[in-house]
C-alpha cells in the first residue's frame, strides 16, 4: 500500500507529523507519483523519497554520482542520515551481528550513516565548491600542470575505496578563465566523493573545468588503487587503474601531449 493512499481524496492539508512518526514512513513507496495530491502529501514521505519525488518530476538522472544537491532542501540530508543509520541497523542483523552486547557495533549503524552521507559521498548532496574565476590579464598561453592531486573515492561496483592520484594539465588562452590552484583540489573532491567509476569520474572532471576554464587544451591523467581488487575479488595488491582524458590542443597536438606525459612521469619518479 503507497504510503499517502490512507489520505482522504479531498483532505485539508491537515498537519503531518515529522516522517520519521508516521507509521507508513518505513513502506517503501513506488515509482508511480500520481497518488501524490499535496504538498501534505510529499511531507508525509521519508526525505529519501520526497528527493526521488523531486528527481523524477524534473526528469534528472539520479545515477550513483550525479550530484542532487540542487533536489535536497535544507535539513534534509540530516533526516537521510537517519533513514540510511536505520536501515544500515537492519544490515547488521541480518549479517547476525549482535549489536546490543557487542559494544563495537552499537553505533555502527549510525557512524556509516555519518560517514556514507557526510564525508565518502558528500560529493552527491553538496553543491559545487564556489570557485573564483580570474580573468587571463597576463594572457598565460603556456602548459601549466596541477598535481598530484590525492583522490579518495569509492567504486559504485562494491562501494570498496578507491585512492589515487591525479594530474591535470591546461593549455590557457587569452579567453580562459584561471582558478586558484587548491581550487582544482576542491573540484576534484567533489567529483570524486561519490560513488564512482574511474572512467566516469575523469570525464565528469573534464567536463566541469572544460566549463569553467575554458582553456584551448585539458589534459587529465588519473592513477588509483581499487580495493575491490586487493580487499575482494581477485586480491590483486599491486593492481593500480590509470586512465586519461585529452581534450583540445592535447589531442591535436601530439608534442604538447608528450611534454605533458614526460612532467608528470617525472613527479612520479
Ligand atoms: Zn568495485
Amino acid at each position: 500500500m503507497a504510503p499517502w493512499s490512507h489520505l482522504p481524496d479531498d483532505a485539508m492539508p491537515t498537519p503531518v507529523p515529522p516522517p520519521e512518526s508516521t507509521p507508513a514512513a518505513s513502506e517503501p513507496s513506488p515509482r508511480g507519483l500520481a497518488l501524490i495530491r499535496s504538498e501534505a502529501d510529499l511531507a508525509a514521505l521519508p526525505a529519501s523519497e520526497r528527493i526521488r519525488y523531486r528527481l523524477v518530476g524534473a526528469d534528472c538522472r539520479f545515477h550513483a554520482n550525479d550530484n542532487i544537491s540542487e533536489f535536497v532542501r535544507p535539513g534534509e540530508t540530516e533526516e537521510l542520515k537517519a533513514e540510511v543509520a536505520a536501515k544500515m541497523q537492519e544490515v547488521l542483523r541480518s549479517l547476525v551481528i549482535d549489536t546490543d552486547s557487542d559494544h563495537n557495533t552499537q553505533e555502527t549503524a549510525k557512524r556509516v550513516a555519518k560517514m556514507f552521507v557526510d564525508e565518502v559521498f558528500r560529493g552527491r548532496y553538496q553543491p559545487m565548491p564556489s570557485v573564483t574565476e580570474f580573468p587571463n590579464v597576463s594572457r598565460l598561453n603556456e602548459l601549466m600542470i596541477v598535481g598530484p592531486i590525492s583522490v579518495r573515492s569509492a567504486c559504485s561496483h562494491h562501494m570498496c575505496p578507491i585512492l589515487g592520484r591525479i594530474w591535470i594539465g591546461v593549455l590557457p588562452n587569452e579567453h580562459s578563465n584561471l582558478i586558484g590552484l587548491s581550487k582544482y583540489s576542491r573540484i576534484v573532491d567533489w567529483i570524486m566523493t561519490r560513488p564512482q567509476i574511474q572512467e566516469e569520474a575523469v570525464t565528469m572532471l573534464a567536463n566541469v573545468l572544460q566549463e569553467r576554464v575554458k582553456p584551448d587544451g585539458l589534459a587529465i591523467v588519473m592513477e588509483a588503487d581499487h580495493f575491490c581488487m586487493q580487499w575482494r575479488g581477485v586480491k590483486d595488491l599491486d593492481s593500480a587503474m590509470t586512465n586519461s582524458v585529452m581534450r583540445g590542443a592535447f589531442l591535436k597536438d601530439p608534442h604538447l601531449r608528450r611534454e605533458f606525459l614526460s612532467l608528470l612521469s617525472k613527479k612520479t619518479a
